[in-house]
């Protein structure tokens, strides 16, 4: 009989499928921060970057805690929500929508790693790793603080085609070039 799998196996395989993941993330954040028009967008995609670059580290880390080599293994989603970036950019490049498409993939991308970096932390604890769960956590309140000013940001840009922007004051999120 195969050997059997444990959760430790599960907490190393989706180790590197996030690290594959944030990985990702680091270069889609540089390319969202180099294509958007509002500063606080562009901003907060310049932070997170750099952030994400952290938290690679971080990972680096944990692997090292539990003893096993850094590796990362494909992620078929952030692969997908990365190619779904990359179309709606193309779709809405220089279109008054443009931000809040942007906002809207990395919020995707956000999503995505709260959902892995909330398993990791409580499977590391779980395995006993405390020093693992709080790197990862550290990361966990990172996406979602990322997550929730991206939602904030994303009220104030590109009305554009929307009623408010009947008003003249309002809405002019793009820089005069
Ligand atoms: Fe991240
Ligand atoms: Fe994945
Ligand atoms: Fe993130």
């Amino acid at each position: 009989m195969a050997k059997q799998k444990t959760l430790h196996d599960a907490f190393y395989e989706t180790l590197k499928d996030v690290y594959y993941a944030e990985k990702q993330s680091v270069k889609a954040l540089k390319k969202s921060a180099k294509a958007a028009e509002h500063d606080e967008l562009r901003q907060a995609f310049e932070t997170h970057a750099e952030e994400s670059a952290q938290q690679v580290e971080r990972l680096t880390q944990v692997f090292e805690i539990i003893g096993k080599p850094a590796r990362a293994k494909t992620c078929e989603a952030m692969q997908g929500i990365v190619s779904e970036m990359e179309e709606d950019l193309e779709d809405f490049e220089d279109s008054p929508a443009a931000d809040a498409v942007l906002a809207a993939c990395a919020q995707a991308v956000e999503h995505y790693e709260i959902a892995r970096y909330g398993t990791l932390k409580t499977w590391a604890s779980q395995l006993g790793y405390a020093e693992a769960a709080t790197l990862l956590d550290e990361t966990l309140q990172e996406e979602k603080k990322t997550d929730a000013l991206l939602s904030k940001i994303a009220e104030s840009i590109n009305t554009a085609g929307t009623p408010e922007d009947a008003e003249p004051s309002k809405g002019k999120a793009k820089k005069a070039a």
